[in-house]
């Protein structure tokens, strides 16, 4: 075995005795965990913003000025498609959310905080997940915050209205410069509190609020562990780093878990 593949192997070992250990364990995931169900991450190798740039920052202020513009353009634009939504659009669970599901299934996984819109999570059966970011499947009242699913909303009159309140209907996704929903911002504030452990996994820890719950838990006292191919932001101050993707360290997590 070589010398990386061997420390890898003690991190996973490490980070199991961890999860057996903890009472109250607490993820955050990114976009690297959805990378290996063929959507491609924003940043890192082969990110879509690393080969293309950053797009602008002007989704929310177009939004508050003509909803009903936006709605317009959406729908436009989703009729032309785009390389990343339909790769959303195709894609499945891979063996790192399956993992995740399991581990709240025995016990040892509380809650997710997800910054990814996929829907991924749920799809693979995990029920405690915060979606920090929305979810793109989804659309939310911007008077009452009541959530429905876009596929099922009347999209005749735009923009379209809250059958609760007549209030108007965004996006879940939220958007640059749109503050995070309260409910879901709050449950991750209530999580971090909470977190004897934190896994941090595929993501690069460079957006706020989101990268800071882990750093909150870590002041805390709670263990981190970093599951990422590459270096991130928070490597410095993980206790366990796995140098590996998502899809092959968190089974075998789950497999030295069962024994
Ligand atoms: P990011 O694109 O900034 O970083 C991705 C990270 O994943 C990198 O650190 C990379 O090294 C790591 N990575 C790549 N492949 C991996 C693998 N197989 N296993 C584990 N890690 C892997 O992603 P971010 O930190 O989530 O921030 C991007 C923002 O973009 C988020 O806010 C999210 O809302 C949005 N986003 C969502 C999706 C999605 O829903 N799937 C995809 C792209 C971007
Ligand atoms: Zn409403």
């Amino acid at each position: 075995m070589s010398e990386s593949a061997a420390t890898t192997e003690s991190a996973i070992a490490e980070a199991a005795a961890l999860l057996r250990a903890s009472s109250h364990a607490v993820a955050l995931t990114g976009a690297g965990l959805s990378a290996e169900s063929g959507i491609p991450t924003y940043r890192g190798t082969g990110g879509v913003w690393t080969r293309f740039g950053e797009p602008t920052i002007d989704g929310w202020d177009l939004f508050c000025t003509d909803p009903g513009a936006w709605w317009r353009e959406a729908l436009d634009h989703s009729h032309a498609g785009s390389e990343f939504a339909e790769s959303i659009d195709r894609a499945v669970p891979n063996a790192g959310h399956i993992a995740m599901a399991e581990l709240e299934r025995m016990g040892r996984l509380a809650h997710i905080i997800t910054q990814n819109i996929d829907n991924l999570h749920e799809d693979a059966g995990s029920r405690a997940v915060t979606e920090i970011h929305g979810n793109r499947r989804r659309v939310r009242c911007m008077n009452c915050g009541t959530r429905d699913r876009l596929d099922l909303i009347s999209l005749d009159r735009l923009p379209p209205t809250c059958p609760e309140c007549g209030g108007i209907l965004k996006n879940d996704t939220v958007m640059f410069g749109e503050p995070i929903p309260d409910d879901a911002l709050r449950m991750c504030y209530r999580q971090a509190a909470a977190a004897d452990l934190f896994l941090v996994v595929g993501t690069s820890a460079v957006v706020y609020p989101a990268a800071s719950f882990p750093i909150l838990a870590r002041e805390r006292g709670a263990p981190l562990i970093e599951i990422n191919p590459e270096p991130t932001e928070l490597s410095h101050i993980a206790s366990i780093v796995v140098r590996a993707s998502a899809g092959s360290a968190l089974p075998d997590i789950v497999e030295l878990l069962r024994r």
